[in-house]
């Protein structure tokens, strides 16, 4: 692994306002009452004091954007949970004269139409016509004073890569963890811009926020929006009457696995074909990418959808355990991701985006490419084979599929975004999702532990003897990356154990000793190391104070703390597991900060196991001891 910044990038994931799990009738009552809620508690929810302003409700969320326009706070419902006592949670977009508000999202805790929590980032309400003069676009009573082409042009200068698609710019509202402010939302696709050179370069689909009075860039997600012209679903290529079976995967990591898999007979000719296809998980299937580079524009990624072929075989066995056979690192995908869809389903989840149907894998992205990654745009996942003149692997171990359908997960609930705190969060996410799919499918090969990507690397070990990792829980300063500053010191672009006062607000831009790297700056709060204080976290109210196996020689229990307090003891991953996925689906909105995230799982806790519980007290113990308060 040469550049840091590349691993395990969600890169790509976009607000797709997926379909809400169910349209029934049960859940237009729940959102109805949910939506009288925010009417009753106006200021709790942030809404606009504008006269005619009032929570109308659009129903279940489509992908498309609300057609009444009248000015004041809409709401489109995104999903529905109700608990077996009868309290409801039912989350919501939230729209304004008709533009999108990111960071506007909320979910409303009720129980018989009475309000018990309010889930929200938003810190004030939305009243755009303040400070807003000038000659420029208006879009209902705001006002825009630089245009469209003059953000689209200061969003290319912040894109930080190679250009290759720019789509035309929209007015939203810009309300995540800031005062709400008018901005244009420009979509930015291409290259990413790395440490050092490598030979395939990581694909890098942006959504920059340009204050639309000062061309201040505000914000950003690493995500592509298709709200107005959504992508429709790939045609199911699943060939007819495949039906259910075993077969035999034989894996590049974990040696020989039986794997439910799809066969179909020729009607004619009597015939068997075998496919990567899992009947029993909603058909869910693994196929070739046949090395095709990480598509960096929408049309890309089209083609690759196109272009890309099924595995099928005449006997029920695939791969051969080596790289010389393209089936054998697909084998290890379609293991991964049968555990994952089995794990979540002792979560009462039915596949990534609760609908019981499998989603589609690309093993063979790109060439020697060390790096896997979710893309909403096509609700798919996509596996680069690595470089073993690197000395890595394909990246197809059991922690990278969880990790990353995890991603999916999240963008189907909390969609968390990928900067400042819930950026950490949202990475945080996947690696503790991944660790819990690695530790339910009890793989002999594949020992569970809480370490990320330890399957990755063909030496096994660091030079101290420790196990080598990409990340690591109970310490994760342990993923030492030293990097020389332009000011000729040395400093560590890794994971941060604690949370830094003020959490991570602002982005961190440290400058580079000049000539030495491929780009001038870096971002030291990019998520995969502001996770680590959510990873650590995990592993405290999971494990406790304890140094895991491997580690005792070189840390003790103070090291793993950041408060000195070694009497945290952990609570096991089942329960942990249990308020984790709660808080996320439930309780998490896209701007949820890591003292929100405190609140949000203590609140997971007392519905789980009541407010005096030691599970709630054990949460709270283990955010202090990494310095979340
Ligand atoms: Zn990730």
């Amino acid at each position: 692994m040469k550049s840091r910044i590349k691993v395990l990038s969600a890169a790509v994931m976009l607000l797709a306002a997926h379909q809400a799990t169910a349209g029934d009738t049960k859940n237009q009552a729940a959102i109805d009452r949910a939506l009288g809620v925010i009417q009753q508690n106006s200021s709790t929810f942030k809404l606009s004091t504008a006269s005619s302003s009032s929570a109308k409700g659009l129903g279940i969320a489509s992908d498309a954007l609300p057609t009444n326009t009248t000015s004041g706070d809409q709401f489109k419902a995104k999903d529905v949970i109700v608990d077996r006592d009868g309290t409801e949670h039912v989350r919501f977009n939230r729209f304004y004269n008709g533009m999108p508000v990111i960071g506007g999202d909320t979910v409303v805790h009720s129980y018989h139409g009475q309000l018990k929590h309010a889930s929200l980032s938003q810190t004030a309400p939305i009243n755009l016509t303040q400070g807003t003069t000038g000659a420029g676009i208006t879009a209902g009573d705001a006002k825009a004073n630089i245009t469209a082409a003059t953000a689209k042009s200061i969003a290319v200068k912040n894109f930080g890569g190679t250009v290759k698609e720019v789509l035309t710019p929209k007015l939203v509202v810009f309300a995540r963890n800031i005062k709400p402010t008018l901005a244009y939302q420009v979509s930015v696709s291409g290259e990413e811009s790395s440490l050092t050179n490598s030979a395939q370069k990581s694909p890098k689909l942006s959504l920059l926020y340009i204050a639309a009075n000062s061309g201040a860039l505000i914000g950003r997600d690493e995500q592509i929006q298709h709200m107005s012209a959504p992508p429709t679903t790939p045609p199911s290529t699943t060939p007819a009457s495949v039906v259910a079976t075993t077969g035999t995967g034989k894996t590049l990591l974990i040696g020989n696995v039986t794997l439910d898999i799809g066969k179909s007979t020729d009607a004619l000719s009597q015939t068997t074909t075998y496919y990567l296809i899992d009947p029993s998980r909603g058909n869910g299937q693994v196929k070739d990418a046949k090395n095709v580079a990480p598509p960096t524009t929408t049309t890309g990624y089209d083609n690759l959808t196109k272009s890309a072929s099924s595995f099928s075989k005449s006997t029920n066995t695939f791969g051969s355990g080596t790289t010389s056979d393209r089936a054998s690192a697909a084998t290890d995908i379609a293991y991964g991701v049968a555990k994952t869809w089995d794990f979540y389903k002792t979560l009462d989840r039915k596949g990534i985006f609760n609908d019981g149907k499998g989603v589609t894998t690309y093993a063979h992205i790109g060439t020697n490419y060390f790096n896997a990654f979710w893309q909403d745009y096509t609700k798919s996942m996509y596996y680069g084979d690595g470089n073993s003149a690197n000395g890595t692997t394909a990246v197809v171990a059991l922690d990278v599929a969880g990790h990353e359908m995890s991603h999916g997960v999240n963008s189907a609930t909390a969609g968390l975004a990928y900067d400042k705190d819930a950026g950490g969060l949202n990475e945080g996410n996947s690696d503790i999702m991944g660790t819990l799919v690695e530790f339910y499918s009890a793989t002999t090969a594949h020992p569970a532990n809480y370490l990320i990507g330890e399957d990755l690397y063909t030496t096994k070990t660091n030079a101290d003897g420790t196990p080598k990792a990409m990340r690591y829980m109970f310490k994760p300063s342990l993923d030492n990356f030293p990097i020389q500053l332009s000011d000729g010191t040395t400093t560590n672009f890794g994971s941060f154990d604690c949370l830094p006062a003020g959490g991570f607000a602002n982005p961190k831009i440290l400058q580079l000793k000049p000539g030495a790297y491929n780009v001038s700056s870096i971002d030291a709060y990019d998520p995969h190391n502001t996770s680590g204080v959510a990873n650590h976290f995990f592993y405290l109210v999971t494990e406790g104070a304890v140094v895991p196996t491997g580690f005792t020689s070189k840390l003790t229990a103070k090291d793993l703390v950041c408060n000195g307090d070694t009497t945290v003891k952990g609570i096991g991953r089942d329960k942990v597991a249990k308020i984790w996925y709660k808080a996320l689906t439930q309780y998490f909105t896209s701007g949820t900060t890591y003292a929100q995230a405190r609140t949000a799982t203590l609140n997971a806790a007392t519905d789980l196991y009541g407010a005096t519980s030691d599970e709630y007290k054990t949460v709270a113990a283990a955010w202090s001891a990494v310095s979340v308060n």
